[in-house]
């Protein structure tokens, strides 16, 4: 490091005025947990999004369908006990729009709207080295600047568009799942789907209620699992609220950050076959309940992983009338591990699949997609004629939407080169290379229960920062030796688990589904309760992975 530079740069930071204390993007779960914890540390905080209405991924992923996959009741901030006893779920798992009215009604009630400016998309955020301070671009020219800048863009926001010949030739709507349109009268046309992941899993049986046919072309089957959707009763909703700090307890005590009971105790492969198939079929009651509370073994151990996909593979069969469909919609063990690709939460999918007007193209074995013409989708075999493609081919997870455009750290270097071989994090919120900038929900963070990750991130953010304001400091830089020591570790884990076989099947947890870059280590896998603790004690040691100096920004 260059001293002189550097000294130079925390002189002229503590005498630089910013525009806003911290500058965050993204106005979902994250933009308002960042605006709540950093206002309770005494900052002026602005948070932008391009989105003309807060809600963040909720705000654009307003496909037929959309909804949770976690349960409504721990899908939630936690910081207000008072919001959490006033907002009434109506389901266990609730749709987009009821998902996005309730980050409205956070936003409204803690008088949140003046922090936040819709509209706004940034095209730069850059490190000034001179000055020490962060300042963003908008896509009108605009300049801001900040002390510290906070990505809240969300791990799972930037699409994932298929290089597919003929694309732009197409003469009806076509669009990504994550750009619905929300004015589109989809009832009584013919509508092609392109990828069948969770996304495709929640549309078709909507779609298929009034569209004249759905025809969805597959490359890799899904363990799917049933969500068994209810309402919310007045008996479950009061025994919710009056429960609320256990169930916020159990989310940052489990692996996944779900309220869920854990660890059970047992492992599948110590249990007798019948007593096996007796705790999988009495847990067979929806969500990803029936993973985690069922045996411990079951993303561990292969001989697990094998039992429980072939249970799933049994009760996914029970409910397709053509076995053929039913053949090419299970996979095996053999295909691939249980969670190795993460498994969609099904609402009558499978069943969809026994209607006439529905359909399911095998484009992997059968008849590979040659190109889009004007009229459908040309396969190797047939032509088929569309009014709508639907392109639900997933994400750029993790680091997509922080490559998308500039984010220029010290020496010019961008996010994007630097993630260009390997994606390296600090714990998921920092970047050496990049003072002063956290992530919420960055790479290598774990993949859990979002809300919960967000909330121990954004405390972990507001600890960091606090410190700094106390103490007078103007700049905080991730260590490097901090950075390949979490890396190590990340990489470490997942080599261990059966996930590391997602690089064989295009797994987004893995970056395996991405044309443009080599599958890499995107995920820490050894449990969001121990990374939570990870947090914490990083907090509790005054953040011995950052370098701390000079003197604050004015
Ligand atoms: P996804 O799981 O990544 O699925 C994308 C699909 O598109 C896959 O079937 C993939 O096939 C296919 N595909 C990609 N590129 C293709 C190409 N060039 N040609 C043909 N097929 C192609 O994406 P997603 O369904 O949008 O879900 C992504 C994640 O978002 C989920 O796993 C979940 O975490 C999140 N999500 C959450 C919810 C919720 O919680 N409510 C709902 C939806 C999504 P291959 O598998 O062969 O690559």
């Amino acid at each position: 490091m260059n001293t002189t530079l550097t000294s130079a740069t925390e002189a002229q930071a503590s005498r630089t005025k910013v525009d806003f204390d911290a500058i965050g993007i993204g106005a979902g779960f994250a933009g308002l947990a960042l605006i709540h914890y950093l206002r309770e540390a005494g900052l002026s905080v602005r948070i932008f999004d391009r989105a003309s209405e807060v809600g963040g991924t909720w705000a654009w992923n307003c496909y037929p369908g959309a909804a949770t996959d976690s349960e409504s009741y721990y899908y939630c901030l936690t910081f207000s006990n008072e919001i959490l006893q006033e907002w009434k779920w109506t389901k266990r798992y609730p749709g987009q729009q009821e998902t996005q009215d309730y980050l409205k009604f956070v936003a409204e009630k803690c008088d949140m709207m003046p922090h936040i400016q819709l509209n706004t998309e940034i095209t730069e955020a850059r490190y000034l080295e001179d000055s020490g301070i962060w300042q963003v671009t908008t896509s009108t020219g605009e300049h801001y600047t900040c002390k510290y800048f906070i990505s809240g863009m969300g791990m799972i926001s930037e699409p994932q568009i298929p290089r597919i010949p003929g694309m732009s030739s197409f003469k009806g709507p076509l669009f990504h799942s994550s750009r619905w349109p929300r004015d589109l009268d989809y009832a009584g046309k013919r509508i092609g789907i392109i990828g069948a992941g969770a996304t495709t899993v929640q549309m078709v049986p909507v779609l298929a209620k009034t569209a004249k046919s759905v025809t969805v072309f597959q490359r890799t089957p899904n363990y799917i699992l049933p969500a068994m959707q209810k309402d919310m009763t007045p008996e479950w909703e009061r025994e919710i609220k009056a429960n609320y700090d256990a169930v916020i307890a159990k989310c940052r005590n489990h692996v996944f950050g779900m309220a869920f009971d854990s660890p059970v105790g047992r492992n599948a492969v110590d249990t007798p076959p019948e007593e096996r198939q007796r705790i999988f079929e009495e847990n067979w009651t929806g969500s990803f309940r029936w993973v985690f509370e069922t045996f411990d073994d079951l993303l561990a151990s292969p001989e697990a992983n094998r039992m429980a996909a072939d249970f799933i593979g049994a009760k996914m069969r029970e409910r397709i009338k053509d076995q053929r469909i039913a053949d090419l919609l299970i996979p095996t063990f053999d295909d691939y591990p249980l969670f190795a690709k993460r498994p969609p939460l099904d609402h009558g999918y499978l069943e969809a699949y026994n209607e006439d007007h529905v359909h399911l193209v095998d484009i992997k074995n059968d008849q590979p997609i040659v190109e889009i013409t004007e009229t459908g989708v040309r396969t190797t075999k047939e032509h088929y004629e569309f009014d709508i493609i639907v392109l639900a081919t997933g994400f750029k997870a993790y680091t997509g939407a922080l490559e998308a455009f500039p984010i220029v750290g010290e020496g010019g270097v961008t996010l994007s080169d630097k993630w260009k071989a390997k994606s390296e994090c600090v714990m998921g919120v920092c970047v050496a290379g990049f003072p002063n900038m956290f992530i919420v929900t960055g790479p290598q963070a774990p993949f859990a229960n979002l809300p919960t990750s967000i909330e121990q991130n954004a405390i972990w953010i507001s600890k960091c920062i606090r410190k700094m304001e106390a103490e007078g400091l103007a700049l905080c830089r991730p260590r490097r030796e901090a950075e390949e020591a979490w890396t190590a570790q990340t990489a470490d884990i997942h080599g261990q688990t059966l996930m590391a076989e997602g690089h064989k099947v295009n797994s987004w947890m893995m970056g395996a589904n991405r044309e443009d870059k080599p599958p890499r280590v995107l995920i820490y896998f050894g449990g969001a309760n121990f990374y939570y603790d990870a947090l914490d004690e990083s907090a509790a040691k005054g953040f011995p992975e950052l370098e701390f100096s000079g003197a604050a920004a004015g």
